[in-house]
């Protein structure tokens, strides 16, 4: 299927590795030129070199910006990133890293405004910064990497469960106001478990609380996902693509969740 956004420019944050990168790979191979982010940049430019690779002949550009997405320098450094579109971006990827796991005895308020800022305040300040220059040129594609999560909170992740609802129920607002009516879409898109070294750092947290080892952690998850298996960035990175894709225009505000059937509700 031609997805329709060849030649469109996306920018596309935590993108070094992982959910992110898969996203930008994904939207590489459609023609989309990207401007990527990360904090490391040695990780960040060999990135950058495998999306080129990656690129064939559809002549999209691959542009990276090593900086932190919480911190107001880093995001306007992505947005005035030279050789890319300045502001002007017609698709937008939100993420950074997920706040770490434990219990909420421990997290004092600095551990809550790093959460929220990190994993709500920032997809806030970029969509800000990019939904009004879409609505203008009459098409927009908003992403937000959040996580299942939402939808069915994790104990030991209650920084994450509490502070990207806060996000979850901002664009369940802003995806509905008069943008929907000038061709911009915002949906969020959870994943559950997807291999990643994120995933990895987590099940080893689990791992270590419960003194099973991380084989039999990897095992017992795998076994409770009716996919029988960990999602793969690339999966992740398809849908991401079709939700930035032409066709996706009569879908906005949506949660959309990718888990392997994990869920076990009816909706
Ligand atoms: P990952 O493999 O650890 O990759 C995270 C990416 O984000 C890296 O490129 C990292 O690079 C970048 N990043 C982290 N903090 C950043 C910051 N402050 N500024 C800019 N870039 C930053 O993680 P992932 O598995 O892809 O997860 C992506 C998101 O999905 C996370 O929020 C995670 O909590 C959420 N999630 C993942 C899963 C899963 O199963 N994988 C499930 C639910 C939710 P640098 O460290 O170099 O900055």
């Amino acid at each position: 299927m031609d997805l329709g956004i060849a030649g469109k420019w996306a920018l596309v944050c935590g993108a070094s590795k992982g959910l992110g990168y898969g996203c930008a790979k994904a939207l590489v191979r459609e023609g989309v030129s990207v401007v990527i982010n990360a904090r490391d940049a040695q990780a960040l430019g060999d990135a950058a070199r495998r999306l080129g690779a990656d690129r064939g002949a559809s002549g999209a550009k691959v542009i990276a910006v090593a900086a932190d997405i919480t911190t107001r320098e880093g995001r306007d450094a992505v947005l005035a990133a030279p050789g890319g579109p300045g502001r002007d971006f017609d698709i937008l990827v939100t993420n950074a890293g997920g706040p770490p796991t434990g219990d909420f005895r421990d997290w004092d308020r600095d551990a809550w405004i790093r959460a929220v800022d990190a994993n709500m305040l920032t997809p806030i300040e970029l969509i800000k910064a990019t939904v009004d220059g879409m609505a203008l040129r009459g098409f927009g594609r908003i992403v937000n990497i959040t996580s299942s999560a939402v939808k069915a909170p994790i104990d030991i992740l209650g920084l994450s469960n509490g502070a990207r609802s806060g996000l979850t129920g901002f664009v369940a607002g802003v995806s509905r106001s008069p943008i929907a009516a000038r061709g911009v879409t915002i949906n969020n898109l959870l994943p559950g478990k997807f291999d990643t070294d994120r995933l990895a750092s987590t099940v080893a947290a689990t791992a270590s609380k419960s003194g099973r080892s991380v084989e039999d952690v990897r095992r017992a998850h795998q076994a409770q996902i009716p996919a029988g298996r960990y999602g793969t960035a690339e999966e992740f990175g398809a849908i991401c693509a079709f939700l930035c894709s032409v066709h996706a225009g009569y879908m906005t505000g949506q949660n959309v969740l990718a888990d392997g059937g994990a869920y076990p509700g009816t909706f």
